[in-house]
């Protein structure tokens, strides 16, 4: 099997292969956890989850850090305005240090609800304040920094390949754009390693800037800068050069941009051989944004009745790189194709008997079409993460089985392509398909038989009962089907 992805540094879909045989170190840019995230945050993450997912399935075992930024991520995402901890902690009466806790725990239950495998790793900038340091130091020992009055700034001069990540003059791009720039720096492009805490105001969060760091020797407060943590964690926990990194498509310019340059200063050797970017989501048609107040959170899709498993399944249904579109009627379908797939995937509690065995089984047309599926399904999510595509292989199995009910021959079958389609897409199918009780069993029996008698009145008061028991009966040329209700 071969996998492929659209990688930013060639910007062009290559064959992948790890550094090291049958192991993937992958970075992922992770949240900044000063408010609760929308369903646009969620798409990178429930993105970068199949990226761990088809790895694994490919047989690679998979180191993964995802970051938590919970200080230095400017409200600009560059290096002016407020640190959006500080701000979540004046807006909220709290502590940025409270702020961190209440939202990384936030985020959490958030991952949990949607489904996402848990990382390796999950660090937090202020755990690697240390690393972060050493690394400015390794930088300023190269000469690749210099101090201003706000802080130690990485020189983009010195890395003359700044603008190749990006594919544009990014200097002449933002010089232009922001009026503004610190005059102080040399480049527009020029972005900060390490800020000082201005002396007019308060931080909750800073540490001492170690002497041999500053020019004058002093030792005033200080924080990182966002793009400085990226790389110190990554590279401390995965290495100087790691596999994949991934972020959203708006790090390429800055983030991630500035991320490279620092890390290659420093070490002089690659330090990602691929990037992988996730496109926006828009909500009707429209960008998300505050003042549209459209940025939904998964509290409020689930107060409206929908499951975080039907927001992953909508996710999914766009390819990672195309702009996903949330609207509440594509959350509807969204939600109504799940619990389709959930009825078929409740067919393996009610297999047909075998009698009697018209053909060897094991090469029926289903059994081939299930085994066929099941391989197509690694291959096409290995081809760039096609998820669009896997889910026109499960319409079209899932429509075989329900014209055709599956016998006990078909189980074994069955049974793996139900547990791919879980492994790759996390929808969890299977956990969320228990059988029904032996009681609601014996009711369906007792409804066939009236039924078989003629009893209508008493087939019809049996139907009653088991829908108020959540369950639906569909009579078929293979006999009575069972569905859920909801
Ligand atoms: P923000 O809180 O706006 O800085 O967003 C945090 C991260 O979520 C950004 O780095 C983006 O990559 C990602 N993001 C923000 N908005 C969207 C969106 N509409 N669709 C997908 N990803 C988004
Ligand atoms: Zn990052």
């Amino acid at each position: 099997m071969s996998l492929r992805f659209h990688n930013q540094l060639t910007k062009r879909v290559d064959d992948f292969t790890p550094q090291q045989a049958g192991a993937v170190s992958l970075y992922t840019c992770g949240p900044t956890v000063y408010n609760h995230l929308h369903v646009g945050n969620w798409a990178a993450y429930v993105y970068w989850d199949t990226l761990v997912r088809v790895l694994t399935a490919n047989d690679l075992t998979v180191t993964r850090v995802m970051n938590i930024t919970d200080v230095g991520h400017l409200v600009s995402d560059g290096d002016d305005g407020e640190d959006k901890l500080e701000k979540g902690a004046r807006r909220e009466g709290k502590t940025a240090w409270e702020v961190a806790e209440y939202y990384t725990d936030d985020f959490l239950l958030g991952m949990e609800r949607l489904n996402l495998l848990a990382p390796e790793y999950l660090s937090k900038a202020t755990d690697y304040i240390d690393e972060q340091l050493a690394l400015v130091r390794r930088l300023k020992e190269k000469g690749f920094t210099y101090q201003i009055g706000d802080g130690i700034y990485f020189d983009t001069a010195r890395f003359p390949t700044y603008d190749d990540f990006a594919g544009l003059h990014l200097d002449a791009q933002k010089a232009g754009a922001r009026v503004e720039f610190n005059p102080e720096k040399r480049q527009a492009s020029d972005f900060a390693l390490w800020k000082f805490t201005p002396a007019d105001e308060s931080r909750d969060m800073q540490w001492l800037t170690p002497s041999d760091l500053t020019d004058d020797g002093s030792e005033p407060y200080g924080f990182p800068g966002w793009h400085l943590e990226c790389s110190a964690m990554a590279m401390s926990l995965l290495g100087e050069t790691i596999d994949i990194h991934t972020g959203g498509i708006d790090h390429i310019p800055v983030h991630h941009t500035n991320e490279i340059a620092q890390s290659e200063a420093a070490t002089g050797k690659p330090f990602a051989h691929f990037w992988l970017h996730n496109n926006h989501l828009k909500v009707n048609g429209t960008k998300i944004s505050k003042s549209l107040d459209n940025g939904y959170t998964l509290d409020d899709l689930i107060e409206k009745g929908f499951s975080p498993l039907d927001v992953r399944l909508l996710l999914l249904q766009s390819h990672y790189r195309s702009e996903g579109n949330f609207t509440f009627d594509n959350l509807t379908a969204a939600k109504n194709r799940r619990h389709n797939w959930r009825n078929v995937a409740a067919l393996r509690h009610q297999l047909r008997d075998q009698t009697p065995p018209t053909e060897d089984e094991s090469t029926d047309n289903l059994t081939v079409a299930l085994h066929t599926a099941t391989h197509a399904l690694v291959e096409t999510l290995s081809d760039d993460l096609n998820t669009p595509e896997t889910f026109k292989l499960i319409d079209e199995v899932f429509r075989q089985l329900t014209s055709h009910i599956p016998t006990e021959a078909h189980q074994p079958a069955l049974q793996s392509f139900l547990k791919t389609v879980d492994a790759l897409l996390g929808l969890a199918l299977i956990d969320s398909t228990p059988d029904i009780s032996d009681e609601l069993r014996q009711r369906i029996i007792q409804r066939q038989q009236a039924r078989d008698a003629k009893d209508w009145a008493a087939s019809d008061r049996l139907r009653h009962e088991l829908e108020e028991s959540g369950v639906l009966i569909r009579d078929t040329a293979d006999g009575t089907i069972w569905e859920y209700a909801a």
